[in-house]
């Protein structure tokens, strides 16, 4: 296809899958912006990649892809421990970032990212993408709007089995950021805050190694968060339930929102309204993949209209929340949510 004069070249740091199931395609489908290279630590990796994805150029130093001048946005998508150093190469080389979850090990770093990008005069979005699905975006819309009353609980059901291609640090390694509170409990936290428009104040959690996780690495959790408002969110997020199914629900002094098969990386699902003793069926927009909305928004973002559509703060929040969640499951205390 051709493509415009003022195209933005991406380039890819990390040749890891999830670019390579739904990211390449999410840039690729805008039509302003191009996957143009990608970095591998692993030269032949990164040769094959780019080639099965037809990407121009690959690269296996961070610093080559950073400064190569056909990059205007860096795409950050290498394990959790990574992020940090990357991050910080792209905004010193003056390249807008969009950065995967959690944002980083600590909030230290995660504040230094940010601050990094703000120093530079880059945009640094993070990619939570479940707040661009249209069900959460009704689900939102609606509370706002009153449909429910006053919000007093919500519920979030997120335990799903880990799909065998991705049994590797996410299970095995603690120090690339290992563990369902840093894979799974971190979105639940940003798409609460999405939806509720409300922020986490302490935490209480439980977790557990049930045969995946080695070296203790938790593979499940369960929790409950308080809210500012007062709501309460319970959570339960899992590598090893198959046959759970996902669901959000919110419950509120009028009625109750529920939303089934939605804490997922498609655009699929549905919103049930109950008040006043019937039960009707949301009727939702129509479903946009939720990756392709992150990058067209964040690329509005980087030409100066509006914010991505998770902001370097959405991601150090749902940080802070994941620390929290897990220093409680590790002390069996109720802990205070730091944020700075
Ligand atoms: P992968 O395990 O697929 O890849 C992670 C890194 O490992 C890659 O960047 C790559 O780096 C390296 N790698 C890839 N293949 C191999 C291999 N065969 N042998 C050795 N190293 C390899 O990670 P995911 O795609 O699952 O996750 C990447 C990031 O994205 C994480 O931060 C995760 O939390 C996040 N994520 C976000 C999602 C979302 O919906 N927002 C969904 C899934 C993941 P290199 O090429 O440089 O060696």
């Amino acid at each position: 296809m051709q493509r415009p004069f003022n195209t933005k070249g991406w380039g890819i740091i990390g040749a890891s899958t999830i670019a390579k199931e739904y990211m390449i395609a999410a840039i690729n489908a805008q039509p302003r912006s191009r996957v143009v290279a990608v970095m591998s630590r692993s030269p032949q990796r990164g040769r094959m990649f780019a080639s099965e994805h037809g990407i121009d150029r690959y690269y296996s130093r961070v610093d080559d892809l950073v400064h190569d001048p056909k990059v205007d946005v860096v795409y950050i998508c290498t394990t959790n421990d990574r992020h940090k150093n990357e991050t910080l190469a792209a905004a010193n080389a003056g390249k807008h970032v969009l950065c995967e979850k959690p944002l980083a090990l600590t909030l230290h770093d995660a504040r230094a990212m940010a601050a990094a990008c703000r120093s530079a005069g880059v945009v640094m979005g993070t990619n939570h993408h479940l707040r661009n699905a249209v069900t959460h975006r009704r689900l939102r819309a609606l509370i706002r709007g009153g449909a429910i009353g006053q919000p007093l609980a919500a519920r979030v059901f997120h335990a799903v089995s880990l799909p065998d291609h991705l049994r590797t640090w996410r299970i095995k390694r603690p120090e690339a950021g290992a563990g369902v509170i840093f894979d799974i409990t971190v979105h639940d936290t940003d798409t609460l805050r999405f939806v509720l428009d409300d922020e986490v104040e302490t935490v209480t959690a439980m977790s557990t190694s049930q045969g995946l996780g080695v070296q203790g690495i938790e593979d499940g959790v369960m929790g409950v968060m308080r809210f500012k408002s007062g709501v309460l969110g319970q959570f339960h997020d899992a590598f090893t339930i198959a046959h759970a199914g996902t669901g959000f629900e919110v419950h509120g002094s009028e009625g109750s929102l529920i939303a089934t098969d939605v804490m997922t990386q498609r655009p699929v699902g549905s919103v049930l309204l109950r008040r006043d003793g019937t039960q009707e069926s949301v009727t939702l927009g129509p479903p946009e993949d939720l990756y392709t909305r992150s990058v067209r928004v964040f690329n509005r973002a980087i030409a100066g209209r509006g914010k991505p559509a998770a902001t370097a703060e959405d991601g150090i929040r749902s940080l802070a929340v994941a620390l929290a969640v897990r220093e409680s499951a590790q002390t069996g205390r109720s802990i205070r949510v730091a944020y700075t």
